[in-house]
């Protein structure tokens, strides 16, 4: 076959991997048709092997390996940019993502002639800091691309640093930084599942015979939120690559919509059959603390259910969620997108309810 396009995504069995490595093979993605490169660090998953993309096990963090295994590709046309590490402090997070984006672009520009067009993901920490500074730096929301930088360590600034010295090195090659929020979609290799780990959540209290109980604050229950479908994410990269107007350009990708928690979790409760216990402000709790000894009722309720080998504390990210629901969400603006071309939106119930039947068709949950 002839490709017009070919793709090289970095971290494809990660949330919005996972979605790029769907939807850029089907016929009808803008730019195509693309072939399409894969990297991860692990032998690819069984969920993973339904789209039609050349897996490379790799490790971008090992300068050598990236080396050997990536320079193969002569290739790629476009680079989507969609993994990271995390390290305690985000110093450690500025040396080791950086290293791993540079190990990556050293050996693509200069092996890859046709290189046009590379796509970084960051996300909205930008405007609010990483975890560590969490609500002490923070833009006033909602918060949009004019915003300045913020004085403190973030690499997603490194990572832009990178990107901005090295697409210099060749004449033509273009950019652009998506910054999404709350990231619903589908991986149970993510770091930050919110949809998954809730999954779990549920499936566990169901199987215990426990009401659903909300691990967070008040603002986040009543209040209003909004999250990044992994689908419209991986849309909003693919027209940046294509569309002339996308070009050198930082977006914010969002749904374009807001919700409450309150009622998705009605939603989660219905999906897994359980009762959504009332909001209670006094009783809070955090989930990775109740999650803590668990893990063998998860190993239990894997067997049972005949589900996809996998262990608790890999597929739940309490840490993360009990993050995202201990306050406010702070909203970002999708006016730039729009007024550069882009349309895209989700209606994220629906969204939330198309990802937990994909968690438990791939049989990740019962
Ligand atoms: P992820 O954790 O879902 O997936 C990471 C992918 O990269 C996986 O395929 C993993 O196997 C791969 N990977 C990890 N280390 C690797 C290595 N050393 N070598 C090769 N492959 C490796 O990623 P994500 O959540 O999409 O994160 C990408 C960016 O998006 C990050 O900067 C993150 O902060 C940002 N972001 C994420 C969320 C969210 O809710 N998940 C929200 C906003 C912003």
């Amino acid at each position: 076959q002839n490709y017009q396009s070919v793709a090289l995504i970095i971290g494809v069995t990660g949330i919005v991997g996972n979605s790029l490595a769907e939807i850029l093979p089907l016929a009808d993605t803008p730019g195509g048709p693309w072939k399409v490169y894969g990297v991860a660090r692990r032998p690819r998953p069984s969920w993973n092997l339904d789209h039609p993309v050349e897996y490379i096990q790799c490790d971008i963090s090992n300068s050598e390996e990236t080396q050997s295994r990536l320079a193969l590709l002569t290739d790629v046309t476009h680079v989507f940019y969609v993994t990271w590490a995390n390290r305690p402090t985000e110093l450690e997070n500025c040396e080791i993502n950086g290293k791993m984006f540079q190990n990556v672009v050293d050996v693509i520009i200069p092996s890859c002639p046709n290189l046009s067009h590379i796509c970084l993901q960051t996300g909205r920490k930008h405007y609010h800091g990483p975890f560590e500074v969490f609500g002490k730096v923070a833009h006033d929301p909602p918060h949009h691309e004019g915003l300045p930088r913020l004085p403190v360590p973030n690499f997603y600034y490194t990572l832009e640093d990178i990107l901005f010295e090295e697409v210099k090195k060749k004449e033509g090659l273009t950019w652009s930084v998506h910054r999404p929020g709350l990231i619903f979609g589908f991986s149970p290799y993510s770091l930050m599942n919110v949809v998954g780990s809730l999954c779990v959540y549920a499936a566990i209290c169901k199987h215990e015979g426990l009401p659903l109980r909300f691990p967070g604050a008040k603002s986040a229950w009543d209040g209003y939120s909004d999250c990044s479908d992994a689908d419209l994410i991986a849309e909003h990269q693919i027209w940046a690559s294509v569309d002339p107007n996308a070009k050198n350009e930082a977006f914010d990708v969002s749904n374009g919509d807001v919700f409450k928690w309150k009622h998705l979790w009605e939603v989660l409760a219905n999906e897994f059959e359980v009762e959504a216990e009332e909001f209670d402000e006094r009783k809070r709790w955090r989930l990775e603390e109740m999650m803590k000894d668990k893990g063998q009722i998860w190993d239990e309720i894997v067997k049972e259910n005949g589900l996809v080998e996998s262990k608790l504390e890999e597929i739940g990210g309490w840490w993360f969620v009990d993050i995202v629901l201990s306050g406010e969400c702070p909203l970002d603006s999708m006016n730039k997108s729009k007024e550069h071309g882009f349309l895209g939106f989700r209606n994220t119930k629906k969204a939330f309810i198309s990802w937990i039947y994909k968690v438990k068709a791939y049989k990740i949950v019962p």
